[in-house]
Parts: C-alpha cells; sequence; structure tokens
C-alpha cells in the first residue's frame, strides 16, 4: 500500500530541480529534506553523525558560506541551519523494531556547475521549474534520486504493518559530483552493520523501459590538486632571483599526461586545469593545477597516483619550488553480489514500464557510491548498483540535460521492491 504515485515524485524532483545546490553547499536541499521526512514522522541524522570531517575531500569554506548565507535568504530557519551545522546531506534510519536485516540506501543530492539552457523548449523552462541558482543546474539526474528517496522514505513509514523487520537506512549523500561525500559518509560507520546496500542512477545513456541490473567497470579514481610555490621576482632586473612555479607546472603537466599505462587494465590521466602567474613582468611565484587519474582497479588507480607524485615530486625539485597536494575526491571499483543483482532482476522485471532487463553494461565511469558498498562488502554485506534508463535530449553534464520523470516510479519501485523482498 503507498500513497506514492509519479505524479508526487515528479512534484519533488521538481521542486529539486529549481533549486540545485553543488557539493557540500546543499544547505537548502538538506533542509528542505529534513521537513519533509520529519513531517513524515522518520528520525533524522544530520552533520557529524554521518559525516567524519577528517575524510572530507573538495569541500570550499567560501561556497559553502556563501550556500549558508543564500539559504538563510531563502527562509531556512537559524535552527534548522544549526542543525545541518558546517556538512549537509542527512540520513534517515528506521527501526522496524522487529528483528532482520539492516538494509541501506543511497540517493545523492548534489548538482553540477553548469548554466542551464535558456531555450523555452527545454522542458524544466517550458513547465516552470528551471534553476533559479545561477550557473548550477541539476544536469545529472540527482534531483530524481533525491525524490526517489523522499518516495522510498513515505513508502517506509506507510508499510511499517506490513509487518517490515531490521532496520532501514536512507542515506542523502551530499558531493557525489567529484566523488567527494562517500569516503567521509563511509568513515562515520553509518554503514558498519548494513547487510544489504543498494543505489541506482537514472540516466547513463540507457534508453526508458531498460534497466541495468549490474553494471561493470567502475573506474578507480583519485582526483588532487597540486600547488606549486616559488619566489616572485622582476623578470627583466633579476630574473635569476625568482623561481618559477608556472614552469614547474608546465612541466609536471606534460610529465603527467604522459604517464605510461599499466599492463594490467585500463588507465586514465587527465590535467583539467592549470592556473598560474601574476603578471607580464613577474617570474610566477604560484601555480595550481587539478589533476585525475583513473584505473580499472585500485591496484592501478594506485600506480598512477603514485607515478603522478612522483613526476611532480621530481618537477618541483628541479625547479626548486615547493609543492603541496590535496586529495579533492575518490572513489573505487567493485564487484557486484550475485545475490543482489538477482533481486534487482527479479524485481525490475515486475515493474510495469520495464520491457527490458539487462544484466550488465560499461559504466567506464567513476560513482563514489563504490567507496560505501566496498565499506559493506568488507563487514560481509551484499550490494548491487543499478541504472535506470532514461531518454535524455541531451547527455549528462549538459545544459540541455533532463530526464523523462515518468522513469521516477521506476525507480521507487526497484527500491521499495528490494524492502518487500529483504525487509518484509
Ligand atoms: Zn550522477
Amino acid at each position: 500500500m503507498t500513497t506514492i504515485d509519479n505524479d508526487t515524485l515528479v512534484k519533488w524532483r521538481r521542486e529539486f530541480h529549481r533549486y540545485p545546490e553543488t557539493g557540500w553547499a546543499e544547505f537548502v536541499t538538506t533542509a528542505r529534506l529534513i521537513e519533509k521526512l520529519e513531517a513524515m514522522g522518520h528520525t533524522v541524522l544530520t552533520g557529524e553523525s554521518i559525516i567524519n570531517p577528517a575524510f572530507v575531500r573538495g569541500r570550499s569554506p567560501a561556497i559553502v558560506e556563501k550556500a549558508k548565507r543564500a539559504a538563510k535568504e531563502r527562509g531556512i530557519d537559524d535552527a534548522l541551519l544549526a542543525r545541518i551545522g558546517d556538512y549537509t546531506g542527512c540520513a534517515v534510519v528506521f527501526d522496524t523494531g522487529r528483528p532482520g536485516p539492516t538494509v541501506a540506501f543511497r540517493f545523492d543530492i548534489d548538482c553540477v556547475n553548469v548554466q542551464e539552457t535558456d531555450r523555452n523548449e527545454h522542458a524544466p523552462n517550458r513547465e516552470g521549474f528551471g534553476s533559479t541558482n545561477p550557473g548550477y543546474m541539476h544536469a545529472c539526474g540527482h534531483d530524481g534520486h533525491t525524490a526517489i528517496g523522499l518516495g522510498v522514505a513515505r513508502w517506509l513509514v506507510e508499510n511499517r504493518d506490513m509487518p517490515l523487520k531490521g532496520v532501514i537506512k536512507l542515506i542523502f549523500q551530499p558531493a557525489e559530483e567529484g566523488v567527494r561525500g562517500a569516503r567521509p559518509i563511509a568513515e562515520s560507520g553509518i554503514l558498519d552493520d548494513v547487510d544489504y546496500f543498494a543505489c541506482g542512477h537514472l540516466g547513463c545513456d540507457i534508453p526508458s523501459g531498460v534497466v541495468v541490473a549490474a553494471p561493470e567497470r567502475y573506474l578507480s579514481t583519485l582526483k588532487m590538486d597540486m600547488r606549486f610555490k616559488g619566489k616572485a621576482a622582476h623578470a627583466g632586473m633579476e630574473p635569476h632571483a625568482g623561481k618559477n612555479a608556472l614552469l614547474a607546472a608546465c612541466n609536471a603537466t606534460v610529465q603527467i599526461m604522459s604517464l605510461p599505462t599499466h599492463g594490467e587494465g585500463m588507465t586514465r590521466v587527465n590535467v583539467g586545469v592549470l592556473k598560474a602567474g601574476e603578471g607580464r613582468n613577474v617570474i610566477p611565484s604560484f601555480a595550481e593545477m587539478q589533476v585525475e587519474v583513473r584505473g580499472e582497479n585500485e591496484k592501478i588507480n594506485n600506480y598512477m597516483t603514485e607515478e603522478a607524485l612522483r613526476r611532480a615530486k621530481g618537477v618541483a625539485q628541479s625547479f626548486d619550488v615547493e609543492l603541496e597536494t590535496e586529495v579533492m575526491g575518490e572513489a573505487v571499483d567493485f564487484i557486484p553480489d550475485d545475490e543482489m543483482t538477482a533481486y534487482v532482476t527479479d524485481i525490475a522485471q515486475t515493474v510495469p514500464g520495464v520491457k527490458e532487463v539487462q544484466r550488465t553494461m560499461n559504466f567506464n565511469g567513476s560513482e563514489d557510491a563504490t567507496l560505501l558498498i566496498k565499506r559493506v562488502q568488507a563487514h560481509g554485506g551484499k550490494a548491487a548498483y543499478f541504472v535506470v534508463g532514461s531518454d535524455i535530449p541531451a547527455g549528462h553534464h549538459q545544459a540541455e540535460f533532463d530526464i523523462d520523470e515518468k522513469q521516477l516510479f521506476t525507480g521507487f519501485s526497484i527500491f521499495t521492491g528490494l524492502l518487500k523482498r529483504l525487509s518484509a
């Protein structure tokens, strides 16, 4: 029994779509989630009860403070902001009071740093729910994931007398983009008693009506910022007195981009940003690089990481500049558990509107839910990550991206189907 229908999910999805927030800045989103979840009767965990600050990556205090001010301006009250504290995201722990397994689902809530198109043909503009936060857009479907999570939360309350058994945890994770938010959640310990874990993604270039039960080839990845610090000097009078950070960073870029590949599997490397220098006639004293490496598995990724760091250190030494590195995000690969894959497959086949359940696909990207999955698997739990196909007018992370809203109910039905199987 449930009062959740696709219209309810669409309404929530549109509400979140209208105000997208970037990773670690999801204060309005988190506040709205807490309000809705508590109105349903849930106990909601926030802040450091689900986030271990020691493992927070890629969080800009300036962006966070700006987002907090914006949240106040949008009418989020001080008490609620105080409860959220410095770390966004929240979780529901639903204890049925009856013995049974602990099941956890993860829904990511952040947006992408993309300006949404202003074309009127774009459905969010046509229907009046386009982004009102300039420069930010739900261009990866996480607004849909958030809505599905809320749907599951209400379903839990409505079906507690099924009777449901065990404990069900719903994790609303911040900062998936840039693979930043999962590690601090894993390190909070909230998943350490979990027997079954599932996570899903809308779209991923799979059409509406198709569900992929167990995608493969998630790439392990490490995102690093590298900062070279040299010494400024007059470029005409005493160039010899300067230490050139720009030149160091350029050399490091060339060396890192030409890292050898690994014989045991796929690798990737990218230097996506290089910023350096102060002015035309100054020996550049500062340079910053945004680097990422990926590998088919953790071993290969660690190899790429070590080699990239070795190159950067060597360059810093040869140019006599200082090197500072900071980990900005991380994810790993994982192997789905057959038991969970079978459940997802069985359930998806019974969901109206699902025409085909595909066993696998090549994910070929990185997703930090893998860190949550590894944590669950390390304690003997079983995990699944599935893809709910959705026709999309443009690729993920593009200004014209949109989801097929009819698929929200498909996602909701798979998660609740898992609960009927695992917790009933
Ligand atoms: Zn995504």
